[in-house]
C-alpha cells in the first residue's frame, strides 16, 4: 500500500504542524527536525522540579510535571494554538503519546486513572472539543491507562484569566469543579491533564475536589508551562 500513500501525499501533502515543512513518508503530524527542537522540559525526571513547586504550600500532591517550555514565539507555541483554536486535537494526541510514552520511565507509572481538566459545557459547545481531553487520550494511550472524561465536571463558567492577580485567580477557580463519580475515583492515583499551566489555579482548584473522595491521590500533567 506504499505506493498509495505517496500517490496521495504526492496529490494532497500532508504539512508539518509546527513549520509547514512537507512531511516525509516516515514522519506524522509533526516533522522530525521540529520534534528535535521542541522545547522539553524534562522535569518530570526531577521530584521537586519548577512545576512541582508551583504547588508547594497550596496543595498536596504526588508530582508534577510539564513536558514542554512556551516559548513565545517558538513553533511549539504555533502547536498549541492550532491544538486550541484550530480543531488540531491530532496534535494533542500526538503529543500526549509522546509525553506518555516518556512518564512510563518515571515515577509517574504508579498512576491509576488520567483525567483532562474539564471545560465548561458551554464553552464545549462553542469550540467544539476539549484540548486536553486529546492529551489525555494520547497520554493514556502510551501509559495503558484509563481516562474519564464524566467523573469530574466544571459547573461554572469563568471569565478571562488574563488580567486578575494570582489571588483573585484562585477566589475565581475554587468552585468550579465537581466531582460526579465519587466511586469511580475513590482509593485511586488520578493523573489530571491540561494544556499550558501558568498560576496552577485551574489544575489547584480540580485537584482540590477530587481530593475530597476518599483515598484518592493526585498527580499533575501539563503538556506545557508558561
Ligand atoms: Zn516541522
Amino acid at each position: 500500500m506504499e505506493w498509495l500513500h505517496d500517490f496521495i501525499n504526492l496529490i494532497f501533502p500532508a504539512n508539518c504542524a509546527a513549520c509547514g515543512n512537507i512531511l516525509m513518508r516516515n514522519e506524522r503530524i509533526i516533522c522530525s527536525e521540529c520534534i528535535y527542537h521542541l522545547p522539553k522540559t524534562d522535569f518530570h525526571l526531577i521530584h521537586d522540579n519548577p512545576v512541582a513547586r508551583i504547588f508547594w504550600g497550596r496543595i498536596m500532591i504526588e508530582q508534577a510535571t510539564a513536558y514542554y517550555f512556551f516559548n513565545k514565539g517558538s513553533r511549539f507555541r504555533r502547536l498549541i494554538h492550532e491544538l486550541k483554536y484550530q480543531g488540531r486535537q491530532d496534535i494533542g494526541y500526538e503529543l500526549g503519546r509522546a509525553f506518555g510514552h516518556d512518564l512510563l520511565n518515571s515515577g509517574f507509572r504508579d498512576i491509576d486513572m488520567v483525567i483532562p481538566i474539564p471545560l465548561h459545557r458551554n464553552k464545549l459547545r462553542r469550540r467544539g472539543y476539549n484540548q486536553s481531553e486529546s492529551i489525555a487520550g494520547g497520554i493514556a494511550e502510551s501509559m495503558d491507562k484509563p481516562v474519564s472524561t464524566t467523573s469530574v465536571i466544571r459547573v461554572s463558567q469563568t471569565g478571562t484569566q488574563t488580567r486578575k492577580s494570582r489571588y483573585e485567580r484562585w477566589l475565581n477557580v475554587k468552585d468550579v469543579f465537581r466531582v460526579t463519580e465519587p466511586l469511580l475515583l475513590a482509593g485511586k492515583h488520578i493523573l489530571l491533564v491540561d494544556d499550558v499551566l501558568t498560576t496552577g489555579a485551574t489544575m489547584e482548584a480540580c485537584a482540590a475536589v477530587i481530593q475530597e473522595v476518599k483515598g484518592t491521590k493526585v498527580s499533575i500533567a501539563a503538556l506545557a508551562v508558561a
